[in-house]
This record gives C-alpha cells, sequence and structure tokens, in this order.
C-alpha cells in the first residue's frame, strides 16, 4: 500500500502544528506519517567479541573487567548472566553468584573497529543512523537506498551482514518510532527480531510495565507506583494535565508514550558536542580505591567511542550521583585535546581525588566535551610546552 512520506523535519513540524490545533493527534493523522525505524543492538558485545576471539572463553561464563577483590563486571556473557551476573555488579559478588566465572580486561580498541564495521553496514542503507552507543543505533529506513519497502526485510538483511562480516549475532526491533523501536530489539534478544506495527503500537504499551518506557529510571518508577501507575495502561489513566504537573516536562513524553506515540527523529549527529559514559552500580561505594577502578573501565569506554579524526574535546567532566541522588560534577578544560586513555585517565583520577567519597556513590560518569572556540594563539606555546610534558611524563 502506498503511504505518504514526509521530510523528517515537515514531519516534525505538522506534528507541532497538530498540537498547537488540538493537542491530541489523531489516529489517521498519524498514521499518514508513519515511519520505518529500526533499533539494532549486538547481543553482549564487548562479551561476544571476547568469545569470538578467544577458543577457551567459548560457551563459558565470562566477564570483561577486573576480578581485583575491588573490580566491577563491564559486560557479561550470556552464559555469566545465567547465574545473575550484571554488568557494573563488584567482580567479588559476580565471584559468589558464579565461582567459575573467567575474567578478561576489556579491548576497547578492537569493540571501536568492530562498531565501525557495524556503522558501515548500516550506512549502506540510509544517512539517518543515529548511534546510541558503540553497539546500538536507531535507522529511519522509511527512504533508504535500495528502495526496500520492508523495514523488517532491511532488519533481516542488516542482522545478516553483522553476523557474516564480524561473526557476531545482533536483535533488531522495527517500529514505527524510536521509543517502541528499542524496545521491540531487547524483546527477543539474543539474535532476535520483532515489529511492532502502527495498529499494534498503542495496544502493545498497554501491557508494558513502567520500568520500560523511556525516560523512567529508578526514582521516577517509585513516584508512580506511588500514583498507581504499574503498565501502559495505567499511565494512560492520567491526563496530559497530571503528568506535566508531576513530572515536568518529561509528563508531557510520558503522555505521548502511553498512546503509543514518539515524535522525535533519528538525527544522525555528525556534530557531536560530546562523548561520554558513565556506570551505575549495583552497590553504592564509599571506597576511593574502588572508584579509581571504576573511573579506569569508564575511561577506556570513553575513548574507545571517540573518533579521533573529528572528534576533538579539551574540557573533561567528572559526574558523580550519591546514594540520595544528588549529583555534583568536576570539569576540567585543558590546553590539548584529550584522545587517549592515559589522558582522560589521568584527568580523572585529578577530578575525582579532591571529591568526598564518605557518603556513598551510585554513579560515576566522565565526558570529553567538544570545546568550539579555536587556540589563541598565545595559548599556542603553553599548549606545546603541556604536550612535551605529557609526553615525558609517560
Ligand atoms: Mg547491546
Amino acid at each position: 500500500m502506498q503511504t505518504f512520506q514526509f521530510h523528517p523535519y515537515l514531519y516534525k513540524t505538522f506534528l507541532f502544528y497538530l498540537r498547537s490545533q488540538n493537542s491530541q493527534i489523531t489516529p489517521s493523522a498519524y498514521y499518514l506519517m508513519v515511519r520505518k525505524i529500526i533499533h539494532i543492538d549486538m547481543d553482549a558485545f564487548f562479551a561476544s567479541i571476547e568469545q569470538r576471539d578467544n577458543e577457551a572463553f567459548r560457551g563459558k561464563p565470562l566477564a570483561v573487567g577486573y576480578a581485583e577483590a575491588r573490580g566491577v563486571v563491564a559486560a557479561a556473557s550470556y552464559e555469566a548472566r545465567r547465574y545473575g551476573v550484571r554488568s557494573a555488579m563488584p567482580s567479588k559478588t559476580a565471584l559468589k553468584k558464579c565461582p567459575h566465572l573467567i575474567f578478561t580486561h576489556g579491548r576497547y580498541d578492537v569493540y571501536k573497529s568492530v562498531s565501525n564495521e557495524i556503522m558501515e553496514i548500516f550506512q549502506e542503507y540510509t544517512d539517518l543512523v543515529e548511534p546510541l552507543s558503540l553497539d546500538e543505533a536507531f535507522l529511519d529506513v522509511t527512504e533508504n537506498r535500495f528502495g526496500i519497502s520492508s523495514a523488517t526485510e532491511i532488519a533481516k538483511e542488516i542482522k545478516q551482514k553483522i553476523f557474516e562480516k564480524t561473526n557476531l549475532t545482533a536483535s533488531a526491533g522495527v517500529s514505527y518510532n524510536k521509543f517502541l523501536a528499542k524496545i521491540a530489539s531487547d524483546y527477543r534478544k539474543p539474535d532476535g527480531l520483532f515489529i511492532i506495527r502502527p495498529k499494534d503500537g498503542e495496544q502493545f504499551v498497554e501491557t508494558l510495565e513502567i520500568e520500560r518506557f523511556f525516560g523512567v529510571g529508578k526514582v521516577t518508577a517509585e513516584a508512580m507506583h506511588q500514583m498507581g501507575i504499574k503498565t501502559g495502561s495505567d499511565l494512560k489513566q492520567f491526563s496530559e494535565a497530571q503528568l506535566t504537573q508531576a513530572f515536568g516536562k518529561a509528563g508531557h513524553t510520558f503522555y505521548l508514550n502511553a498512546r503509543g506515540i514518539d515524535d522525535r527523529l533519528v538525527e544522525p549527529d555528525r556534530e557531536r558536542k560530546s562523548m561520554g559514559a558513565e556506570l551505575t552500580f549495583e552497590h553504592d561505594i564509599d571506597s576511593l580505591e574502588q572508584l579509581q577502578l571504576i573511573l579506569h573501565e569508564v575511561a577506556e569506554d570513553v575513548i574507545g567511542r571517540i573518533d579521533k579524526r573529528d572528534f576533538i574535546g579539551r574540557t573533561v567532566t567528572l559526574k558523580i550521583k550519591y546514594a540520595d541522588f544528588q549529583i555534583i560534577t568536576r570539569s576540567k578544560t585543558g590546553f590539548v585535546p584529550v584522545t587517549t586513555f592515559e589522558q582522560l585517565y589521568r584527568i580523572g583520577l585529578e577530578l575525582l581525588a579532591p571529591i568526598d567519597t564518605s557518603p556513598k556513590i551510585r554513579l560515576l560518569g566522565l565526558t570529553i566535551k567538544r570545546n568550539d572556540n579555536r587556540i589563541h594563539p598565545a595559548d599556542a606555546y603553553q599548549l606545546k610546552i603541556q604536550f612535551e610534558e605529557w609526553k615525558n611524563e609517560r
């Protein structure tokens, strides 16, 4: 059947127009604007790569990370997950759950190069690719280079190509917006393919647990439970005004999502402003030593994500979330672009050192931000000195 295709920006404008007229989007109008979105997510990415490259790890419970008493699991194989091992879990806990768990150190440069391979496959189909992390991306294939009308067909092809090229499996979710495509990719993991069609979307979200909704973390979920909201169908009982009053701007998103609507576009951000990673711990931590190990892991992850050719940032920000959810950030802007693990880890340690770790901490994050301002000529000399110092220290 022929459907009307809107350019993404026209589409957004049109949605705004509809809202300004009548805040309620009619199903028929929405159907006309339907887009074809795929969410691809590699299965246990880091751990699967390690199992692929080392025969001794195959079929075994494997953790990427450090086995030391204060280490944490960065990623776990499916065999390890069966024992309850999860990422961000202290290694000590993981070993209690699975005494024969094998640990291997992360090879983030390898993960980055596999990531490039899969991103290239996505680009064969469309420019509208929005990577969420090394192993995950949204694709808008409404219009694609091969003129394939079925998004499901494209998802199958991509899964096949990924397997041929990398010997790894991915799961795909196909739907008409980002919210549902992401839920769909998680629905039949691993090696899954799940489709949520426009006519089924609204009913599908009714049965969905509130924790699965976009933007619902621990705190929001708790607040929703207190309002008696456990599923999408409970959420739907609340008016837009009630939800906005309770959750601010996010309330508007919840209102739309509860109706299977999500108007966020797939945005290929070539002009990425920052690159970061964070880790929420299984148990709150108050030891500086353990935080330093986690920082090590997070810094490797961030460096693995940046493309050194076109991402240059000089500002490093450390984010700490305490057990009471209070967030603090500490930043430092240097003269030299941060492109190596050694640089990032060193700055991270400097930022972490003065932080009060006596209250328990539940999350640590690290970000490198692009600095738009060019380096002033007067700083160039200073920059050279810093760079030399840095080289000498290594
Ligand atoms: Mg994944």
